[in-house]
């Protein structure tokens, strides 16, 4: 039954992951709320607690970090011997929101639409973004993803219902990249593999570096960002076609109001863990390797 469950939830402390821990908890399954900062986490596990959800737990975690992630690993094995669900929330933005109030004017919200790119000179001091960030954001959100499935793969194997939830973007979408070999080499689930993902990777960061962006047809906005989303929607897609036995998905939760965004958008986080939630829970028949935008499945 339900009650044997237990759930991993990255970047538990605030915002979507928050909220998705409450959710799963309220089911009966056991969460393991995870935050990069002790404090932060402990204090987030004490307020579902006060509302009366128990099975929660915290253990630290910074995805960024090998030695954490192998940590964390050990605590679930120790502790409940195998893993059911893991929702990999956690990310970094790669950018610094610097004028929140003008990210709020901006056209009607275009700042972080689709037409975004088209404004990329006015957008410049509102959206910032540099080499530094964009390393850090590839880190956490693709290898930091990668390197926790990695370690705790084992761990999922041993439960009869096991469940990968990425929560990526729409900004992940393969539109937002005009760079066609990319585009095609990240939408080829049949040949996708991960040294694949890897070099895509490698090769952005280094445009970025060599300040190639435009030249290269990489996303000008938010760009780290958009590619480290557009690589974990890809690898999801390889690790369920390597692991048909999983259900393994990713989601975009909506545009909801985090400090991610700097509390713009429709979305309560509330709302916004609505998706997250429902794709831990899809049944065991799956579907598998698909790309949620809120609660429909849609195109990579
Ligand atoms: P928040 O900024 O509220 O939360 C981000 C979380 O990620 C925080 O808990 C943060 O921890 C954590 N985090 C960042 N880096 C690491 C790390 N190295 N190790 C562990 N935890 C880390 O944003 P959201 O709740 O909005 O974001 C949740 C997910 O939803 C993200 O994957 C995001 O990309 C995605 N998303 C959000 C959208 C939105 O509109 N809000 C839209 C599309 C996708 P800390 O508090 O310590 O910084």
């Amino acid at each position: 039954g339900v009650k044997e469950l237990c759930a991993l939830v990255t970047g538990g402390n605030k915002g979507i992951g928050l909220e998705t821990c409450r959710k799963l908890a309220a089911t009966g399954i056991t969460v393991i709320l995870t935050a990069r900062n002790e404090i932060n986490g402990t204090e987030a596990v004490e307020k579902l607690k006060l509302s009366g959800l128990s099975d929660v737990v915290f253990h630290q975690l910074d995805i960024s970090d090998q030695a954490s992630i192998s940590a964390v690993a050990k605590f679930v094995e120790t502790n409940f011997g195998k893993l059911d669900i893991l929702v990999n929330n956690a990310a970094a933005p790669g950018i610094v929101i610097a004028k929140p109030d003008e990210l709020r004017s901006f056209k009607d919200g275009a700042a972080f639409g689709e037409v975004a790119d088209k404004y990329a000179d006015l957008l410049e001091g509102i959206l910032v973004q540099d080499y530094k960030l964009a390393e850090d954001c590839l880190r956490t959100n693709y290898y930091g993803v990668k390197a926790l499935i990695a370690e705790l793969l084992p761990l999922l194997q041993l439960s009869s219902s096991a469940r990968i939830v990425n929560v990526t973007s729409n900004y992940g979408e393969l539109h937002f990249i005009p760079n066609e070999e990319v585009k095609e080499e990240l939408g080829n689930v049949e040949h996708l593999t991960e040294e694949k993902i890897d070099g895509i990777v490698k090769w952005f960061l280094k445009d970025f570096k060599d300040n190639k962006l435009k030249a290269n047809g990489w996303p000008i906005t938010v760009s780290a960002y958009k590619i480290s989303k557009a690589a974990i929607a890809a690898y999801t897609r390889f690790l369920a076609k390597t692991y048909p036995h999983m259900i393994i998905n990713c989601v975009h939760p909506g545009y909801v109001q985090t400090d991610i965004t700097s509390k713009t958008g429709p979305l309560t986080p509330e709302e916004g863990a609505r998706a997250p939630t429902m794709v831990a829970l899809l049944p065991d028949d799956g579907p598998s390797g698909l790309y949620f935008y809120e609660m429909q499945p849609s195109a990579f």
